[in-house]
């Protein structure tokens, strides 16, 4: 990854308005006109590369974005979609058909897991969940049906790392293409350039990071992108998740401070999981030493944009992570809401939401308890107050207690 700098390889496309905009202008068009029938014929044929023909094909403005996040992930081209699922199901049901197997994650968004555990086994398409830090147990799940190899950067919600590299090897071992979703964790890590051969993001998140819209992207080969926007058999341009160029226009816009952000949510994280692990709280962050995967995560990340803004605390019950939610939220200190990457810290319990689709034994099994909550930290200017105000509210709740009771 030296030498590689994705913020960097953003800053360094340019691109204007038709009128010499700052911007480029937005194509705020669903079908283009052609000069000549010849030329439509063509471009039907996939053959007049910069014409446009439909917009659920490919705009202007998606092609502008495609081309910033293709270039933030080192990839050759991507494809942006309506949503991150709009990005993760067309991928993959581009890669499998029936009679083809998956190994995944455990750990994963519980929508993805919702998707392989109970939609694709209608196509015919099957998954084995697997714990990716166990390098020899993925390898053992795969078999000669095996397609693909799914996994999270750092996974939601437990912040599990997988190792990217041992994981790329695997599947270049066993002819299998390695699907990374970089959601929690973009310019920090570039799956890319440690092997993947498909990086997914869900735009809503850190990439956007307004919290308006949602969004996804697929970056790739040219010949995989070309595949999913296939006008006879691609599965992104028939299930026909595309985003609308106005959201993309705004999305390149927020895309601009992605770099700075990242800075920040790292910082802030880094400083509120050293103080709550020091205080006894169970803290899991990939920053700290005490992190399963600290020491590969650190070899696998761009040191700049550091450890990323996601952290978990267990303050022991569902009855008290709700409370201090709750708590918090009244006073000011984020919102108990899903989701991540806003200015906002946000914070929920996500046994009893973003991952409420996997049933209660396997959260149990994957270490998914009921007094985690998982924390997006936002981006609050100065960090200790934030800490001081937290703490103050898990004193009121007996989560945390005071030195002197503590010692005593
Ligand atoms: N991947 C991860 C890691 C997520 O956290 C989410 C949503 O929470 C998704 C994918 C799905 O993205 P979207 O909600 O944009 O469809």
């Amino acid at each position: 990854m030296k030498n590689f700098n994705p913020a960097d390889n953003i800053q360094d496309l340019q691109y204007f308005g038709e009128f010499g905009g700052v911007n480029p202008s937005i194509s705020d068009s669903s079908t283009y006109t052609f000069l000549s029938a010849k030329t439509m014929f063509d471009t039907f044929e996939g053959n007049m590369e910069g014409c446009y023909l439909y917009s659920r094909h490919s705009s202007p403005s998606n092609l502008y974005l495609d081309k910033a996040l293709a270039a933030m992930e080192g990839t050759e081209t991507a494809n942006v979609s309506a949503s991150g699922m709009g990005a993760i199901t067309p991928t993959l049901l581009q890669l499998c058909g029936s009679g083809d197997h998956i190994v995944s994650s455990r750990t994963i968004y519980g929508g993805t897991y919702a998707f392989l555990k109970n939609f694709t086994p209608r196509l015919g398409i099957t998954t084995t969940f697997v714990d990716i830090t166990k390098l020899d147990v993925v390898e053992a799940a795969i078999t000669a049906e095996t397609k693909v190899l799914y996994c999270e950067t750092v996974s939601n919600p437990l912040l599990e790392v997988a190792d990217i590299d041992g994981l790329a090897k695997i599947a270049k071992r066993h002819n299998l293409k390695l699907v990374v979703d970089n959601t929690f964790s973009p310019l920090s890590v570039s799956p890319a350039k440690l092997g993947a051969d498909i990086v997914i993001h869900s735009l809503t998140k850190y990439i956007n990071g307004s919290s308006d819209t949602v969004g996804g992207v697929t970056c790739a080969s040219q010949e995989f992108i070309d595949s999913l926007k296939n006008v006879n058999n691609g599965a992104s341009m028939l299930l026909g998740p595309t985003m609308d160029s106005l959201r993309s226009a705004s999305v390149m816009k927020n895309l601009r401070t992605l770099h700075i952000r990242m800075k920040q949510h790292s910082h802030n994280a880094m400083y509120l999981a050293q103080r709550f692990e020091k205080d006894g709280l169970k803290t899991v962050y990939p920053g700290l030493e005490s992190h399963p995967s600290h020491e590969i995560y650190k070899t696998m990340i761009n040191p700049e944009y550091g450890f990323g803004g996601m952290m978990t605390l267990d303050v022991g019950t569902l009855d008290k992570a709700n409370a201090l939610m709750e708590l918090m939220q009244s006073k000011n200190l984020g919102y108990l809401a899903v989701s991540l990457g806003f200015y906002k810290t946000l914070f929920s319990a996500p046994g009893t939401s973003t991952s409420s689709e996997i049933p209660m034994e396997e959260q149990i099994e994957m270490g998914l308890t009921d007094g985690l909550i998982r924390f997006s930290i936002g981006l609050d200017n100065d960090i200790e107050r934030t800490y001081q105000m937290m703490k103050a509210c898990m004193m009121e709740l007996e989560i945390l207690k005071s030195k002197a009771t503590q010692t005593a």
